[in-house]
């Protein structure tokens, strides 16, 4: 059982960019314009040589897909990609708006300008060269024992992972912390504590022995001993295998990602007491008073075979080694705002070796980046303000309505599920709060200072007033209002726990949504992707938490023998797409994604045809109505990959690359017949080989 519920995952590039967070992208090379027919439909997109029933990926994107490359700045590129490259542009114009009349100092306008001004302030940057990260140095040499050890490795606690909404389970840091509602007791917040401190995304990337991961962890200790070189440190090689071999250590103590993303696994309360006796090794004390959650009195634990084992390795291995692993860390974490050496080399391994992309991205671009992660909610804030009328924000509002009712008579009709279970999904659903376009509330960043000319600085305010803002909730009444996504990112997310969702106003918009095109086309792009995050709430997952979001499971063990069974069949037909002869997509692993995409499929072709009070919507461009929602549908879902992300894709993320996720269309029996998929084409299931959840 895996725990995904973002619409797309974030790279784990992205999240190895330490201080900045979010991955923008970059149109490099604009496509031919796209001749669209009356329907809205890119029908330049499409190839015909292919019959829809055999390759439908294919069929609607083989235009595409000919004559589209991949820009030397990404690893992958999409109809995702490609929105959130022009949204990053139309952000970026708007933070340079904020930095030309930046407002009173103090002001949010202000500190968006100044941010982004100093982040593309390089010669600045340059001239200080390694002075900005001096005093962090600082305080690494100044070590001299293991309270000393477990207060160094306490300062660097962040709130920079998240188990069940964002889903980010990496952090570069010994620990991360994830402060969210009790899983218990959801009328209260919770620390959560994860595993973390490694350089690579996963413990796979250390322990697998295959020549490819041999080869990639080469490269990996050549880059430690790059950076500790051009950080002017001695013995560089000789540190550099200390340090990597001090991570394999730690990635063997780190529990599996599957593992790591069941919920059951996870919901480890731990008394503050415990720690030195479940977990000695490191100074709790110590550490909990440098991370400021000294007066905390119980922590969810999620990873408790790795606390302890990490625990251990912090009293087995020397201390010296300690300091050079925290000194390479500190100088890793700041790379982004470091002098181009330093940018370079990281780029040299986090882009080319480990995604396979040729070019670092853009400076302007990684500004947008940063800042957007100092002053999510500000940046959100001035977006919508210029990018999303009201009349769109009504316009999805309306969807969302139909999708949850079409939802509901998906629930009444089923006939597996018992009575009493259906009657609690449907409680749970009248209770879903769902967010459109930006939070009701936006979040107060009086707190924050931003000190022009000083970068790192910055970065290192901004990710200490995120760390605090998330402390000061604990104590604090749950605030079910709270997004996890700024307004400006191109995605969608579930909160299991908060049992709400989020479609941030950037990802309403084309090809996912568009006020100027009929509403059948926005039913199968974004509509699918409405109906996915509801099921999210009402899958094998969302059956663990109530309406309440306590982690209570409310389904009978019939209905979740059927689901188990719904799921199995689901999961052997994902296991058989290979992408690589040597490798296939993990159907366990991509399983819940899966689910919540034939779901959501299902839930919105219900709804738009609810909409238009059961009749189906007009042709166009040849294209019958239900055609244009398929492939409207299929498009949406047009990607390209290069070869090392996609294969770090099917080893780390949940969900199916997009390809196989535009195949899910052959569950459905709509898509049969609206394009007359015979027995014997490549796609075509049998009626009861299609899977059918909802
Ligand atoms: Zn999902």
């Amino acid at each position: 059982m895996t725990i995904r519920r973002l619409l797309f995952a974030v790279s784990a590039l992205a999240l190895l960019g330490a201080l900045a967070s979010p991955p923008a992208r970059r149109i490099a090379r604009a496509a031919p314009p796209a001749t669209e027919a009356a329907g809205g439909v890119e029908v330049s997109g499409l190839d015909r040589s292919v019959a829809p029933g055999d390759d439908f990926f294919r069929w609607a994107n083989g235009g595409w897909l000919t004559i589209t490359e991949i820009p030397a700045d990404q690893s992958s590129w999409g109809a995702g990609e490609m929105l959130a490259e022009l949204t990053a542009k139309r952000t970026a114009d708007l933070i340079a708006e904020a930095a030309k009349s930046p407002g009173p100092p103090g002001s949010n306008a202000r500190k968006v300008g100044d941010t982004y001004t100093t982040f593309m302030d390089e010669a600045t940057i340059e001239a200080k060269g390694l002075a900005p990260l001096r005093p962090a140095l600082d305080r690494i040499a100044a070590v001299t024992d293991a309270p000393g050890l477990a207060r160094a490795l306490g300062a660097t606690l962040r709130a920079d992972v998240d188990v069940l909404n964002a889903t980010n389970l990496y952090t570069p840091n010994l620990f991360g912390l994830w402060v969210a509602q009790d899983l218990d007791d959801p009328s209260r917040y919770s620390p959560f504590l994860l595993q973390g401190g490694l350089g690579m995304p996963d413990r796979d990337y250390y322990l697998d022995p295959s020549p490819r991961m041999a080869q990639i962890r080469d490269r990996y200790r050549a880059h430690i001993e790059a950076f500790l070189t051009l950080a002017g440190i001695s013995d560089a090689g000789e540190k550099a295998a200390r340090i990597f071999d001090l991570e394999r250590r730690i990635a063997e103590a780190h529990l599996s990602r599957e593992d790591s993303e069941d919920v059951l696994k996870g919901n480890n309360h731990w008394a503050r007491t415990e720690f030195p006796i479940r977990a000695p090794g490191l100074d709790w004390t110590a550490f909990f008073e440098a991370a400021g959650l000294a007066g905390e009195k119980t922590f969810v634990v999620w990873q408790p075979g790795a606390v302890t084992g990490i625990s251990r390795l912090v009293a087995g291995v020397p201390l010296d080694t300690w300091k050079e692993y925290l000194t390479f860390r500190a100088f890793s974490r700041a790379a982004s705002c470091l002098p181009k050496a330093f940018v370079e080399e990281r780029f040299a391994f986090y882009g080319k070796v480990l995604s396979g992309t040729p070019k670092l991205r853009d400076r302007w671009k990684r500004a947008v980046d940063a800042t957007s992660a100092a002053l999510g909610e500000a940046v959100g804030r001035l977006y919508v303000e210029r990018w999303f009328p009201p009349s769109d924000k009504a316009r999805a509002a309306e969807m969302v309505k139909n999708e949850i009712a079409a939802f509901g008579k998906r629930i009444d009709r089923l006939d597996w599920m018992a009575p009493e279970t259906k009657a609690r999904a449907k409680a749970k659903l009248a209770v879903l709060k769902v967010g459109v376009g930006y939070p009701d509330r936006w979040r107060d960043y009086t707190a924050l200072s931003v000190v022009p000319g000083d970068a790192l600085g910055n970065a290192e305010r901004a990710s200490l007033f995120e760390y605090r803002r998330n402390l000061a909730k604990l104590g604090s009444p749950v605030d079910r209002g709270e997004w996890v996504m700024n307004p400006q990112l191109v995605n969608a997310v579930n909160l299991p726990a908060m049992n709400a969702l989020n479609f941030p106003a950037a990802i309403l918009q084309p090809p996912y949504f568009d006020p100027k095109r009929p509403a059948v086309m926005d039913y199968g792009a974004i509509g699918a992707t409405i109906g996915h995050e509801i099921s999210h709430s009402f899958d094998d997952q969302g059956a663990l938490f109530d309406a309440d979001g306590r982690l209570r499971n409310w389904w009978t063990a019939e209905d979740a023998a059927h689901f188990a069974t719904s799921a199995a069949a689901l999961a052997r037909q994902y296991d058989a797409y290979r992408p690589f002869p040597d490798a296939s997509v993990n159907g366990k692993l991509t399983l819940s994604e899966n689910i919540a995409d034939v779901a959501g499929l299902a839930v919105a072709f219900d709804a738009y045809r609810l909409s238009l009070g059961g009749k189906e919507a007009a042709g166009a461009g040849g294209l019958t109505g239900d055609q244009l929602f398929f492939i409207s549908f299929a498009q949406s879902w047009r990607k390209k990959f290069r070869e090392p992300a996609l294969r770090q894709r099917l080893l780390i993320d949940s969900h199916a690359p997009a390809e196989y996720r535009a195949d899910t269309v052959r569950n459905l029996d709509a898509w049969y017949e609206a394009f007359a998929v015979r027995p014997g084409q490549k796609l075509y299931l049998a009626p009861k080989e299609r899977v059918r959840v909802w």
